[in-house]
């Protein structure tokens, strides 16, 4: 504004000093001129000071140096006459058209000037602009941009598309763009078959392969726009590129990467299911199709409680809330032994650890879930096992029991002929009071009879169940069931195992479930045995002894063996325990003699003591 205010003073300044100036000029002219210029001409010369002064300065300037001239002649005594002469009037009305004709080609000129300058600055700004959106396609890194006519050859190319092809302008503006197709494809005519679609449709996109300069291969993102001028004409095509090779084979990758963690997600034998906040089912793996027998598509979007027994599907959205509000965890983390609902509504027993996580910003839970029904088979079949060793003890009991119960049965057997003998005598001898003593001795013998029947009834449950039955059986399969039963509460009891089974001599012929026997009561006298014990430690050892046999040991750090019971330990009814019965020993010696081999003790030297005993080995016959 200051600058602008200061030029429009100058130039006012400027005009009028002209406008003097000039009158000025005439004057000294005219003077000069005197003796040349005759009468009244001198008003000549202040014409073409008004003149120059309207040209160069504006009707302002001009009309003041016109009123100048008349007050410079009449100064100078060069017009005497007075103001109204015609001569006066002519000059007055001369310059009037003057300084008319000058302001307006003075206007305009300006005008002319102006719009000069005005075209200049736009032409100036279009470089300018030109120019920066040049750089910007050019600084378009990655994105080639180049422009075809209608018929398919470069007109405009790019910096940018020169980097991803490999060509620079010079080379192919003018050549047809079929110079980037690979060679199978133009001769299909894929360039001209693209152009016409681009034409047809006004925008082609796609992805397709391109060749750079050097002959390599690139998968190419292209954009085709047909160009028309205002009256609708084709006037070319503009194209956008973009190398997506890296892109799609990171793409490919991820995906590939997807489906591999969901094919071992699969493969994953727990089952898994994913909810969301809602307790919808986002995720359900083949293990959990299996397990429930709902398939993936079924129950995806339903709501988790389909999958618990009413009373927890009624309380779970409950539990997802609080959850949610108080951050309290009940499941999550823990790992919970719950009822899962089928498909078909049964119920069967899973243990479920439930994991939280946030997925793109949305809070999910991952139930891992697995089925306890095997495991609660398993324990039931442990049941079984532990029965039938139990049954196997009795059995083997037999022999023991049966000289014993034969001690026993004599007792009543003896007692009873007692009886009978005194009532014969008493029915002899025909007493008074011998009807009392007769039914006494029958009540005595009767009952003696019941005893005795009940220790046969007991011995018959003792035999009840079969035979012996020797097969080929894998020692360290025998040795491990056994410890699995005999070790159940050895942690609870500080009690420390170690197996060293030599696994070159594995077979033996032998009846498996009376060996086990033997095997856990050896192993449960040795744990009774190390009860006060500082140090707690159980060996289970088996290595091959003479004569075919393989020779077992179960070895314990307690006190040894009382020297008492020492010498008769393997003979029944021989027990340092105040619950004991002293059979498990002389069972021990039955089974193992049964089986054809033999079993002894010997004290460690370092204390404890240590149970051998001997089996037949079956791999001479039957190679492993
Ligand atoms: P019970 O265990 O019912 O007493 P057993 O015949 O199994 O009958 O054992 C007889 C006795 O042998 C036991 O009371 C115990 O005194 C002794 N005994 C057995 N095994 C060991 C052992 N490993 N260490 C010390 N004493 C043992």
């Amino acid at each position: 504004m200051k600058a602008e205010g200061k030029s429009i003073s100058d130039r006012i300044w400027f005009g009028y000093g002209l406008a003097i100036v000039a009158v000025a000029v005439a004057a000294l002219v005219r003077l000069a001129f005197d003796p040349w210029v005759p009468g009244r001409g001198y008003f000549l010369f202040f014409g073409v000071a008004v003149l120059a002064t309207g040209a160069f300065a504006g009707r302002g300037p001009a009309l003041l140096s016109a009123v100048a001239s008349i007050a410079a002649v009449r100064a100078l005594g060069w017009f005497p006459e007075p103001l109204w002469s015609p001569v006066l009037f002519v000059f007055v009305l001369a310059s009037g058209l003057t300084i008319w004709v000058t302001g307006h080609v003075r206007s305009l000129y300006l005008k002319a000037i102006e719009s000069e300058q005005r075209a200049e600055l736009r032409a100036a700004r279009a470089d300018q602009l030109a120019e920066e959106l040049n750089l910007l396609i050019d600084g378009a890194s990655g994105y080639g941009i180049y422009m075809l006519d209608p018929d398919g050859n470069v007109t405009i190319w790019n910096k940018a598309a020169e980097r991803l092809l490999g060509w620079n302008e010079a080379e192919v503006v003018g050549r047809h763009y079929g110079l980037f197709f690979p060679e199978e494809t133009v001769a299909a005519g894929r360039p001209q078959l693209d152009l016409a679609r681009a034409r047809k449709e006004g925008r082609l996109e796609k992805e397709d392969w391109r060749v750079r300069k050097n002959g390599s291969e690139f998968l190419a993102h292209i954009t085709v726009t047909a160009l028309h001028d205002k009256r609708g004409k084709l006037k070319g095509f503009g194209k956008v590129i973009r190398d997506v090779t890296e892109q799609r084979a990171a793409e490919q990758k991820l995906a590939a990467s997807a489906s591999h963690l969901r094919s071992i997600l699969a493969t994953v034998p727990d089952a898994m299911v994913v909810i969301n906040e809602t307790g919808k089912i986002l995720w359900f793996s083949a293990a959990a199709e299996r397990l429930f027998g709902f398939t993936e598509a079924e129950v995806i979007g339903l709501d988790v409680s389909c999958l618990m027994p009413p009373h927890d599907s009624e309380r779970h959205g409950d539990y997802i809330r609080h959850h949610i509000a108080t951050g309290e965890k009940r499941i999550i983390g823990i790992g919970r032994t719950v009822n899962a609902r089928r498909r078909d509504g049964s119920l069967f027993p899973i243990e479920l650890a439930v994991g939280e996580a946030i997925s793109d910003g949305a809070r999910v839970f991952t139930g891992f879930i697995r089925d306890l029904t095997e495991k609660q088979a398993a324990e039931h079949r442990v049941n079984e096992l532990r029965s039938e060793l139990v049954h196997a003890g009795r059995v083997s009991v037999m022999g023991t029991m049966a000289s014993t119960l034969a001690h026993e049965l004599n007792q009543p057997i003896t007692a009873v002929a007692t009886f009978v003998r005194g009532v014969q005598k008493l029915l002899h001898e025909e007493g008074a009071g011998n009807r009392d003593m007769i039914e006494r001795g029958l009540d005595g013998a009767y009952e003696e009879v019941l005893r005795a029947g009940g220790i046969i009834r007991r011995l018959r449950e003792f035999v009840a169940r079969g035979d012996m039955e020797k097969t080929v059986e894998d020692l360290v399969t025998l040795v491990d069931e056994a410890s699995k039963l005999a070790l159940i509460d050895a942690r609870e009891k500080g009690i420390r195992a170690q197996f060293e089974v030599d696994r070159a001599v594995r077979l033996v012929l032998v009846d498996k479930i009376q060996i086990q026997q033997v095997l856990i009561n050896l192993m449960r006298n040795a744990m009774e045995a190390m009860g006060q014990s500082a140090v707690r430690l159980l060996t289970v050892s088996s290595k091959s002894d003479e004569g075919g046999y393989v020779r077992v040991t179960v070895a314990d750090t307690g006190p040894g063996v009382a020297p008492e019971i020492a010498e008769n330990l393997f003979r029944a009814f021989n027990s340092t325990k105040c619950d004991g019965l002293g059979l498990g020993l002389s069972i021990c010696r039955t089974i193992v003699e049964a089986n054809g081999g033999r079993i002894w003790m010997e004290q460690r030297p370092e204390g404890g003591a240590r149970f051998h005993f001997t089996l037949v080995r079956a791999d001479r016959e039957m190679p492993e």
